[in-house]
């Protein structure tokens, strides 16, 4: 590595650290042939931190953001930033830049029209049907009246409802600012979200987790579903009151859930859903990271960067996404 000169000069060589929760190997490999005149090591290297330019983490060790003095951006290796600033030694005044669809966007879109019509064609019930050799048929609804409201309209969230509608679901979607997205109804803003929540029969959660947005789903909201709605969260398990959305299935409000996060990961054996016969889990595998898309942004924001340019993707500390 480079003896760095001072923090804030652009240099020609940028000196990168990668803490990637056990695929540091994986990124340096990417990212050494992307950018081939980069000082890049992993966090089990040898490095200054004072002369760390970029961070590019993925659920990185506590306090390993307090030695790199000398940051010029930090980069998630994610959608979801919640995890880089949430850590109590990040520094204030260091640009935090997420991925934006980096490979993700299809497969989100493949996990919620398979839940989306898990509950529409009733395949939830044939599954506890089938646990009874119960051979009852139930009619086909139309799909054209199957109401799907999506939280958050993001570079994920959009692409999930306008796949659903694609499909020929009724969609709307909700999000903090007004959004125009061909063939969905759309609401936005706190005073609009139980009118959206009363016409969803299935509610998908595609939010990020922020101060605002955890426990946005709790016995209150989950209570102004139409009866019979399902829920589907393959965004963060924070944004659920567990208990509340248990008690609801359980008393017959909803259906029932489709779930690929929970607040606590991985889901402790003992938890109720895991048994429940009403609630579908998978190990958050709804979307994962792309590396040669997310190498080919961030060594693109890198570039921008080093032009005094605002890089893609950047997060806004006040509203935490
Ligand atoms: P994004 O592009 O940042 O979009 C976030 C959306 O949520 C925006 O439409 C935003 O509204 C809306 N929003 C934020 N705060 C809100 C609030 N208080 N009230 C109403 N709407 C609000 O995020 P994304 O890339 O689509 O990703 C969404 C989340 O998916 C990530 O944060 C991550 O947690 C999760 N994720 C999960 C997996 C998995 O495998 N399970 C994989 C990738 C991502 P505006 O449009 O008005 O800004």
């Amino acid at each position: 590595m480079s003896a760095a000169s001072s923090a804030n000069t652009t240099r020609k060589t940028p000196s990168i650290l990668i803490a990637a929760a056990g695929e540091d190997d994986r990124w340096k490999e990417a990212m050494v042939a992307r950018l081939q005149d980069a000082n890049i090591v992993t966090q089990y290297e040898n490095y200054d931190p004072k002369t760390i330019d970029f961070a590019l983490l993925w659920k990185q060790p506590q306090g390993l953001l307090k030695s790199l003095t000398g940051l010029q951006a930090i980069f998630s290796l994610g959608a979801g930033v919640d995890h880089v600033l949430s850590a109590p030694s990040l520094p204030t005044e260091v640009p935090v830049i997420r991925l934006e669809d980096a490979g993700m966007a299809d497969q989100m879109v493949q996990y919620h029209l398979y839940a989306a019509l898990h509950f529409m064609r009733d395949f939830d019930i044939y599954a506890r049907q089938q646990a009874k050799a119960d051979w009852t048929q139930h009619d086909v609804a139309r799909i054209s009246k199957c109401r799907v409201g999506v939280m958050g309209l993001g570079a994920l969230g959009a692409a999930v409802a306008t796949a659903l509608t694609q499909l020929g679901f009724a969609v709307s979607g909700w999000s903090r600012t007004m959004k125009a997205i061909d063939g969905i109804t759309t609401y936005a803003g706190a005073e609009t979200l139980n009118e959206f929540l009363g016409q969803s029969d299935i509610l998908v959660c595609m939010l990020p987790r922020t101060a605002e947005t955890e426990g946005v789903l709790n016995g209150n909201t989950l209570s102004q579903l139409p009866k019979n709605a399902a829920v589907i969260n393959a965004a963060r398990g924070a944004m659920i009151v567990e208990a509340d959305l248990l008690r609801l299935i359980d008393t017959g409000h909803l259906r029932g859930a489709f779930l690929d996060v929970a607040v606590t990961e991985p889901l402790p054996e003992s938890h109720p859903f895991w048994d429940h016969s009403k609630i579908r889990i998978t190990p958050h595998i709804a979307a994962a990271t792309r590396i040669e898309e997310s190498v080919d942004q961030i060594a693109e924001n890198i570039d921008r960067i080093s032009r005094g340019e605002t890089p893609r993707g950047l997060v806004d500390r006040k509203t935490g996404y």
